[in-house]
């Protein structure tokens, strides 16, 4: 059943689509239609990222700017279940600014943005955590089950996954009620993880011991956060665009950890890649073998990120960021 399922993954990938992981009475015809070669090509570089990921751990940043279309949602969670069904270990943490948004303008609650963290009062963490562990969780746990995956949502609060202190902003702003990830509770996620279930983390934390404040984490923060107590083989950040790009909106393929600081303070990365560079950056210096910024507007790019590089892991050659040492 097992090898089927990788046959049928396999198959779908050398059609160039992925619209069905299980097997099918259609998957001879296709087999015996697929070029040959494009197909064994395909089926070999799938086969060694497979294997070099098998019981690994990849941390997801599913951005809520990426999550606007319904097919790339119910895609990004098809391809979830996928890797799991090939035994890789799947965590998600998931943003929502978008809908967030929405809600705040809904119910008349301002906020703005300083340093591309969202400034959080009381009532803008009330309505993130609403929108966040309510809504947006629970549509992508159930997405990915209905994909054949397992997966159960949680947010940091929940068994103190994510444990906060208050972030005060280094221009001196005050975030209000934003956190800062201290300790991740990591034994909850690999307990999860041991039962072959995907952990679907909400960033909204809790505080240290004695503090019970909700606190506003930003989605990169707490996935790179995760990403690097967790010890993962790889993180990737799902976005809205293509990766890390230019002034002249050229996009860098790989960029090392020197070259972001440069990036950084000469203001070519500014607002909401500030956070995915520097946790994607901070994932890197805990040991994450691979982090990656990724163009989630792309179909199944998850899929295509995590195995189209081979066992080599270097993603799949075709767009994104990757972040070095
Ligand atoms: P997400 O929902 O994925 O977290 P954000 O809006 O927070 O999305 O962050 C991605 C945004 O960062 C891009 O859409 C872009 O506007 C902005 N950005 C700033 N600097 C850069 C850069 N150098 N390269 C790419 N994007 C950048
Ligand atoms: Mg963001």
């Amino acid at each position: 059943m097992k090898i089927l399922r990788v046959v049928a993954v396999f198959t779908a990938l050398a059609q160039g689509t992925l619209a069905f992981v299980t097997p099918r009475p259609a998957f001879r015809t296709t087999f015996l239609l697929a070029e040959e070669d494009s197909f064994a090509d395909a089926a070999l570089t799938i086969a060694g990222a497979a294997a070099s990921l098998r019981g690994q751990t990849i941390v997801v940043k599913y951005g809520g700017n990426a999550m606007t279309s319904a097919e790339l949602k119910t895609m990004f969670c098809q391809d979830v279940a996928a890797l799991q069904n090939l035994g890789i270990r799947v965590i998600v943490v998931h943003g929502g600014g978008p809908q967030i948004n929405q809600m705040l303008e809904k119910v008349g609650v301002e906020s703005r943005f300083e340093g591309g963290m969202r400034v959080s009062s009381p009532e803008v963490v009330d309505v993130a955590e609403m929108v966040l562990c309510g809504a947006v969780n629970k549509e992508i746990s159930s997405k990915i089950c209905a994909a054949g995956g397992r997966a159960i949502g949680v947010s940091g609060r929940d068994d103190r996954i994510l444990q906060c202190v208050k972030e005060i902003n280094k221009d001196g702003y005050d975030l209000g009620n934003v956190g800062r990830v201290e300790v991740v509770n990591t034994a909850t996620l690999s307990q999860l993880l041991d039962c072959g279930i995907c952990p679907v983390v909400s960033p909204i934390g809790t505080g240290l011991p004695g503090d019970e404040t909700a606190y506003n984490v930003n989605a990169d923060v707490a996935a790179g956060r995760i990403a690097g107590e967790i010890k993962a083989a790889r993180v990737l950040f799902l976005t809205d665009i293509a990766g890390v790009l230019n002034k002249d909106k050229e996009l860098f393929p790989k960029l090392s950890i020197a070259e972001i600081k440069d990036l950084i303070a000469d203001e070519t990365i500014t607002g909401g890649m500030i956070p995915k560079v520097s946790f994607a950056t901070s994932a890197v210096e805990l040991g994450v073998q691979g982090a990656f910024i990724t163009d989630g507007r792309v179909p199944h790019a998850l899929l295509k990120e995590v195995l189209g590089g081979g066992a080599d892991g270097m993603g799949s050659g075709t767009g994104g960021t990757v972040v070095t040492l």
